[in-house]
């Protein structure tokens, strides 16, 4: 069975939860905007929480009205390109592909469908930043919640750079290329520790991430502490990159 395809009296309330589990960015990619009374329940208790929406819409002579609402009132980002015909709808965790409009499905008679695809991260990078928005006619009314899409970009810009920075031996404490994720015994030595290690599962003497002392085996390679840092750090770049 199929089960990656959305039909007609399926899709309004996909939409809605995607809009509504918006955690770090959404992209409403729809030439036609038309705001029913349930959408706009959804999006004025997302505007409430500062979700991060970006709405890209089709220049049109709604398209002033739509802007009105969805910019001055919601304080969402607003896209407005000339040609607009793609249908698409992502958020940190889904993206689905349409044929439909954010039209109110049930009042419509139109026969659509609806295709989830994948990742949404390259989604978001490949095909909207470097697709749709950079077509030349966009014109773009940025949100009244800029300033903490820009706040949590530094904080990603920071995570990355501290997963990427170097690690330590868990024997000689050299600094090394870390292996932060997956943790695997055999990568949080340098080369000659690691000839000089015949077994796995065998004591260590610094923590891998921090480089302080760190009375474990390499099965544990991180203090707890250090873990739940990386954790941290994993998930927020996790959405971006
Ligand atoms: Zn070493
Ligand atoms: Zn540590």
């Amino acid at each position: 069975m199929i089960t990656n395809f959305l039909k007609t009296y399926e899709l309004t309330t996909e939409i809605l939860n995607l809009i509504s589990s918006t955690d770090s960015y959404c992209y409403i990619v729809s030439p036609y905007v038309k705001i029913w009374p349930h959408l706009d329940r959804v999006l004025s208790i997302a505007s409430k929480k500062e979700a991060i929406i970006t709405f890209v819409i089709r220049e049109d002579i709604k398209s002033n009205e739509l802007i009105q609402k969805l910019n001055v009132e919601f304080g969402f980002e607003v896209i407005v390109i000339k040609n607009l015909h793609i249908k698409l709808y992502l958020n940190e965790d889904k993206c689905l592909f349409s044929t439909m409009n954010l039209y109110d499905s049930s009042k419509q008679n139109n026969l659509e469908l609806g295709y989830y695809v994948n990742n949404p991260v390259d989604i978001k990078r490949e095909i909207i930043e470097d697709y749709i928005l950079a077509d030349k006619t966009a014109i773009r009314y940025p949100g009244k919640f800029e300033a903490k899409r820009n706040q949590i970009l530094d904080k990603v810009s920071a995570a990355k750079e501290i997963l990427e920075s170097q690690g330590f031996c868990v024997d000689c404490r050299k600094r090394i290329l870390p292996d932060f994720n997956p943790y695997n015994p055999r990568k949080v030595r340098c080369r000659d520790c690691y000839f000089k290690t015949e077994f796995l599962n065998v004591e260590i003497k610094y923590c891998h991430y921090c480089g302080l002392e760190h009375n474990s085996t390499d099965r544990k390679p991180f203090h707890y502490d250090c873990t739940q840092d990386l954790k941290k750090y994993r998930s927020l770049v996790k959405d971006y990159d």
